[in-house]
């Protein structure tokens, strides 16, 4: 078998058979064949797609590039296909906990303009979620929960397939979505999953009907892999929640925590854990208030923190002191009106051009730059209401010129502005 002969058969739009994607998949994790020849076929792969079984093979072959983990007793877990302004990890993660059920979950960085929750935890100082499998597996043990940054062992084909997708334009592909996903879940050990699957400008899918069938996919291939797979759809077309960025939205997922209301953050963690636990939904909404009003959810988050490290107070303290020199950065309404629409994309891309995301694996983030919205869709705005602010962290600002920070801080309002569509009335 050779790489050159299974390339020229996806090009040619036909079936690869199992013995053939494994040998790509265990090649390429081990070196042996090159980035180019993987991009030609992942090139291949995204515009001729792959059948069912393909998928499954190409999952099962990731899942098993690396070392894989197994709980004693079953661990929820859930996966977003990724979003803008998207918290619903560190907020659904400590709920579940704090009911009493196991959870475990392995997160990746942001990359682009989609956030990841590795970078939104490290904005706490000391925390780390790059422990050992081990640890992971004995944090679960002794208080219920834990998170985990990918690492080389888990699904290293994921990995470096990723990676390469994401430089060479290959992000928004069904199979490879699906197998990317599903492999590093099973790997790591999730059994009983939910994911979110996103859809509108600030998803990997833009429409409905891509992301119902993202969703097939993913429900067939998990269930093929011998999980207990549901999923939800979720639009995202504009921003979840008020807070894009960081450190942002780590305050944000506390502040819910602790009863601030937040309603579409509600509706998609309330969705998930109806999908999740397979019950009613007034009963999930009654645990869910429960686990919040009674300060248990919050609990497990600070416990979370302190047993990986993290020191609250300390992000609290460097919270206060970057977001002290604010005045100026609002986006201020000229009009009274409705909020039409906040386009999601064009947010993220706020928040990524003032330092908040990377283009790059290698690209430093600053954890404290973010915008936080002021009015979501549907509110009213008299004019000269504050609309939304924009928020420069300090290591931004120390890479850069005055002048260039007013022109940063000019093209951002500039792109805001646009993001929101405000119709004029009463
Ligand atoms: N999330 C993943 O983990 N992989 C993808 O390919 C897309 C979203």
């Amino acid at each position: 078998m050779n790489i050159r002969e299974i390339i020229d058969k996806k090009i040619r739009g036909e079936s690869l058979s199992k013995e053939e994607i494994e040998f790509f998949i265990s090649g390429y994790t081990k070196n042996e064949i090159t980035d180019y020849q993987a991009a030609a076929l992942v090139t291949a792969i995204k515009i001729n797609g792959m059948d069912e079984k393909e998928t499954y093979n190409l999952t099962y072959a990731m899942t098993y590039s690396g070392e894989t983990v197994r709980f004693k007793e079953s661990v929820l877990d859930k996966h977003s296909t990724g979003g803008v302004g998207d918290k619903v990890t560190l907020v659904l993660m400590p709920i579940l906990a704090s009911l009493g059920y196991k959870v475990a979950k392995m997160s990746g960085r942001g990359l682009g303009y989609t956030g990841g929750t590795v970078d939104k935890l490290d904005s706490i100082p000391g925390f780390n979620m790059q422990i050992t499998l081990d640890k992971f597996k004995k944090n679960v043990e002794k208080i219920g929960i834990s998170l985990i940054s990918q690492s080389e062992k888990i699904a290293p084909a994921d990995k470096k397939i990723y990676a390469l997708r994401d430089a060479i334009a290959c992000t928004e592909s069904i199979p490879l979505i699906t197998s990317s996903i599903i492999s590093k879940k099973v790997a790591a050990g999730a059994r009983d999953i939910v994911i979110d699957v996103t859809y509108g400008s600030g998803a990997f899918m833009k429409t409905k009907e891509e992301a119902e069938s993202l969703k097939k996919a993913l429900l067939l291939t998990g269930t093929h892999m011998g999980i207990n797979i549901s999923a939800c759809l979720t639009p995202m077309e504009t921003p979840l929640g008020y807070a894009v960025g960081n450190s942002l939205e780590v305050m944000e997922a506390v502040d819910f925590l602790k009863g601030k209301e937040i309603p579409d953050l509600y509706i998609v963690v309330r969705n998930l854990m109806k999908e999740l636990l397979n019950i009613p939904r007034h009963k999930v909404e009654e645990k869910l208030d429960e686990a919040i009003s009674s300060g248990k959810a919050y609990v497990k988050f600070m416990e979370l923190i302190e047993n990986q490290g993290g020191d609250f107070d300390k992000f609290i303290e460097k919270y206060e002191d970057e977001n002290s020199d604010i005045e100026g950065i609002a986006l201020i309404s000229d009009v009274k009106g409705t909020i039409q629409n906040i386009d999601a994309l064009e947010i993220a891309k706020v928040a990524f051009e003032i330092g908040a995301g990377r283009l790059s694996k290698e690209d430093e983030i600053d954890y404290f730059s973010g915008v936080l919205l002021n009015k979501k869709n549907g509110d009213k705005v008299e004019k000269d209401e504050l609309i939304a602010k924009i928020y420069i962290g300090k290591y931004t600002k120390a890479k850069k010129t005055k002048a260039q920070i007013e022109k940063m801080i000019f093209d951002a309002m500039k792109r805001l502005s646009k993001a929101y569509i405000i119709k004029s009335g009463k």
